[in-house]
């Protein structure tokens, strides 16, 4: 494989990322690396963590299926971040896979999914959300990678959020309004959380229950009724446009 596109490979390793120091992927990797890259022994490819920052790496061949890869300098630090969180309520498979790659790209440090009165799914399976995450970060070279958090009530949700979190609540019911104006605000915020409701929106006594919240910002998306999971890639590209996050 060409060393360019070779470099283009970008891999998850659980860390600690040090110069010098030799990770063996996983068994499912080292099959990637080897067999469907089939990269050759001495290929350079980068590997992050999510705390670490992005390093320059070798592949080292060590057995038909087995390779080690050996750190080589850093490439990239660890980007400083806001903690951006987006609280959803799930949706269906191919939705949700959506929605955690998109909110993944757009900055997103935390994935939360949060049970509403009208949420159609009862179950969340969270080694998938976390696969999408890994796999988005890949795929687009992003180095923070969102925790994915255990699904909880909304109330229970509202409930455990910091005193100081600006909470944008993107409000099927809001008022025609510049969210822009809205966002801009919250530069100073210490963390960002966004709540997208589901396919079935807020109920009324949600939407008041949400509305009470300190710190609370009641964004419209536009006229339009958007699907919950256009929402919040609409909402995360304002939020990050606004506060250059
Ligand atoms: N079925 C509901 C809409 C739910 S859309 C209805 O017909 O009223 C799913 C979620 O996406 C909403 O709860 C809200 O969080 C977000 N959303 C969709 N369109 C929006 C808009 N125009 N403004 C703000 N939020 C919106």
């Amino acid at each position: 494989m060409p060393h360019d596109a070779a470099a283009a490979c970008r891999l998850f390793v659980p860390g600690p990322l040090e110069n010098g120091i030799l990770l063996a992927p996983g068994r499912d990797q080292s099959h990637y690396l080897l067999n469907v890259l089939r990269l050759d022994d001495g290929a350079a490819l980068l590997v992050f963590d999510g705390v670490g920052g992005e390093w320059r790496a070798t592949l080292e061949r060590t057995g038909k299926r087995e390779a080690r890869l050996r750190m080589v300098g850093m490439a990239r630090p660890q980007p400083a971040a806001r903690a951006v969180t987006l609280a959803f309520a799930p949706l269906k498979h191919a939705r949700l896979d959506y929605m955690v790659q998109k909110a993944t790209e757009m900055g997103a440090t935390r994935l939360v999914p949060v049970l509403t009165a009208r949420t159609q799914v009862a179950r969340v399976n969270e080694v998938r959300m976390r696969a999408n995450v890994i796999e988005a970060c890949e795929q687009c070279g992003v180095l923070q990678v969102p925790l994915v958090i255990p699904p909880c009530t909304l109330v229970d949700w509202l409930r455990q959020r910091p005193p100081t979190e600006a909470l944008i609540f993107a409000d099927e019911d809001a008022p025609a309004g510049d969210p822009m104006q809205v966002l801009t605000g919250l530069k100073a915020a210490p963390t960002l959380a966004l709540l997208i409701g589901p396919e079935g929106g807020f109920s009324p006594d949600e939407r008041a229950t949400i509305l009470a919240q300190p710190l609370v910002r009641r964004i419209s998306l536009g006229p339009r009724i958007l699907r919950a999971d256009t929402a919040a890639v609409a909402a995360l590209a304002l939020v990050q446009a606004a506060t250059d996050t």
